[in-house]
C-alpha cells in the first residue's frame, strides 16, 4: 500500500510519537498510558499557512465536532477502511457526511482540547471490513496503527495559491467577449462586448486570452467570457 500524503502542506517535526511520546518534556498520555497517535507541528512554525490541514485521503467525513481530550476533532474515513484522526485543530472546515478528495483542506492546525501547545494530533485507524462510520472511541483504539508507517509526512503539496483576481479595464472601443479561446483567437462569434472604459473582473490569462467576469448592462447578472485586449488589465 503507497502511503497517505502529510496533513500538512509543509515540511513537519515529530513532537510525540506512537505509542510513546519520544520527546520531552512528555504531556499526559490516556489513561492507559499509551500515546494514541503522533504529535506533528511544522518545522517553521512562523507563518499561519504552515498550519492549513488536508485531506490524506478520499473519503468520507465521519466525525467533526469538539470534545474536551480532542478539541475540534475531525476524523476522515477513506474509502480504502482507513481512518486518519486529527485532532485539536483550531478550526475544522469539513462536516459530518461530507466527501473528501486528497489534498482537499479540511482545517487549521491548533491547541485546542487536551493539548499544551499548539500541534496537530494524528491517528491512523484500521477498520477494513467495518462500516465507516464513528462507533466511540474505544472501539477504535483497538485497530490503531503506527501513524508514520502509514503516513508519509515528507510527501505534502501546498495549498495552491488562491488566484489573484485583477480588474480588467476596456479602452476606447468596445470589446468583443467570446465563449471560447479559439473563437477569441479568431474573433469570431462573440457572446458580449464590454464597453468603452468599462471595468471588470479578470480570473488570468488562459491559451492567451483572459477570462473576464462582467456584469450586463442595466443588471446585476453577471456574465463570463474571453477577450483578447491585453491592455485592460491593470
Ligand atoms: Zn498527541
Amino acid at each position: 500500500m503507497n502511503k497517505m500524503r502529510s496533513p500538512f502542506g509543509v515540511k513537519t517535526r515529530c513532537t510525540g510519537g506512537y505509542p510513546q511520546y519520544n520527546s520531552p518534556p512528555a504531556p499526559k498520555t490516556n489513561s492507559d498510558g499509551e500515546h494514541h497517535g503522533e504529535d506533528r507541528v511544522p518545522t517553521d512554525k512562523s507563518k499561519e499557512q504552515n498550519w492549513y490541514l488536508f485531506s490524506p485521503v478520499e473519503g468520507t467525513v465521519i466525525r467533526s465536532n469538539k470534545n474536551d481530550d480532542y478539541g475540534n476533532c475531525v476524523v476522515l474515513a477513506a474509502d480504502n477502511g482507513f481512518w486518519v484522526l486529527l485532532a485539536h485543530l483550531q478550526t475544522r472546515e469539513v462536516k459530518l457526511g461530507q466527501r473528501v478528495l486528497i489534498g482537499q483542506r479540511v482545517g487549521i492546525a491548533g491547541n485546542t482540547g487536551y493539548s499544551k501547545g499548539r500541534h496537530l494530533h494524528v491517528e491512523v485507524v484500521d477498520m477494513r471490513g467495518y462500516p465507516a462510520k464513528w462507533c466511540g472511541h474505544k472501539e477504535h483504539l483497538k485497530h490503531l496503527l503506527k501513524p508514520s508507517e502509514y503516513i508519509d509526512f515528507d510527501k505534502f503539496e501546498a495549498e495552491k495559491e488562491d488566484f489573484n483576481v485583477v480588474i480588467w479595464k476596456n479602452g476606447s472601443t468596445p470589446e468583443p467577449v467570446y465563449q471560447t479561446t479559439a473563437d477569441c483567437k479568431n474573433k469570431k462569434n462573440p457572446i458580449g462586448s464590454l464597453d468603452p472604459r468599462e471595468q471588470c473582473e479578470c480570473y488570468g490569462k488562459v491559451d492567451g486570452c483572459y477570462l473576464v467576469v462582467y456584469t450586463i448592462n442595466g443588471t446585476k447578472t453577471k456574465k463570463t467570457g474571453f477577450v483578447g485586449y491585453a491592455g485592460g488589465v491593470k
